[in-house]
């Protein structure tokens, strides 16, 4: 038996993957804290917890130089690539929207890396964008899915976190249901990451993945505009540190 754990020390949420040959045995997820070493403490504890060997351990995301127990550390574009091809296998493009940032990743039939682009200069669109907004509503990102449903989305037009906060707040003392004015975020922040992904002549199947990818919501909006099938997986939060235990593996195999 091989073991392997991939942990994803994200800016906005620590994810860790205990894997058997290719088989996901062991999730752990929590809010990256103030001192984000002791949530990677915490997932190698966790997930290795009982095993009778060390299992291999590859580090990925910002905070992957943050403790020196790793046996590996990998870029996020390497690991969001080989965890998406675990959950879908036929993947050519991944959209990744997490707390901070965004990326896109393109891939070939074998699922190597042939492109990327990343937005982590600005907050919108990203999870902390539809974080911020929805705060201002007195909603959380989780209930978005429940309270746009079948709402039309109200047209926004800032992107940026501070303007958009503004807006909100006028629509909303317009007499703009906040309803159609979190549809009509979603909707913006959906035709926003389409542009982005139509910046690399990509094709599909398109994996959705990162945090923001739990709003179904946010998936059918993007699937609108970006003109292709829009997949998700339950899993889809975990890529990156998916990627990251498959490397582990390989390396292991090979060494
Ligand atoms: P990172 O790797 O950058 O830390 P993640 O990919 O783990 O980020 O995603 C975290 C983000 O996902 C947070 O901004 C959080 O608000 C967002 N998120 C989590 N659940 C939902 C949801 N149901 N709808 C929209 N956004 C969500």
């Amino acid at each position: 038996m091989t073991f392997t754990i991939g942990i994803d020390s994200g800016s906005t949420a620590t994810k860790g993957i205990l894997l058997e040959e290719g088989i996901i045995r062991r999730r752990f997820l929590c809010p990256t804290p103030f001192r984000p070493a002791d949530a990677i403490n915490e997932a190698w504890e966790t997930l290795r917890a009982g095993l009778e060997t060390r299992p291999f351990l590859t580090l990925t995301g910002y905070g992957r130089q943050l403790v020196d127990f790793a046996d590996k550390q990998v870029t996020e574009i390497s690991c969001h690539g080989q965890g998406a091809r675990l959950l879908a296998p036929a993947t050519r493009t991944v959209i990744d929207i997490g707390g901070q940032d965004s990326k896109v990743i393109q891939l070939d039939r074998d699922g190597n890396l042939c492109d990327f682009l990343m937005n982590d200069k600005c907050a919108a669109g990203t999870g902390r964008f539809l974080e911020v907004i929805s705060r201002t509503l007195g909603a959380s990102v989780e209930q978005l899915d429940v309270i746009t449903d079948g709402v039309a989305p109200h047209a926004i037009t800032s992107m940026c976190t501070v303007f958009a906060e503004s807006e909100v707040i006028s629509l909303r003392s317009a007499g703009v249901p906040p309803e159609a004015i979190l549809a009509g975020v979603v909707n913006a922040m959906a035709r926003r990451s389409a542009n982005f992904i139509g910046r690399l002549s990509a094709q599909g199947p398109l994996l959705f993945t990162g945090g923001v990818s739990h709003c179904a919501a946010f998936a059918r909006m993007l699937e609108s505009h970006v003109g292709m099938a829009v997949h998700t997986h339950p899993d889809a939060q975990f890529a990156g540190a998916i990627g990251a235990a498959l490397i582990g593996q390989r390396q292991r195999k090979r060494g």
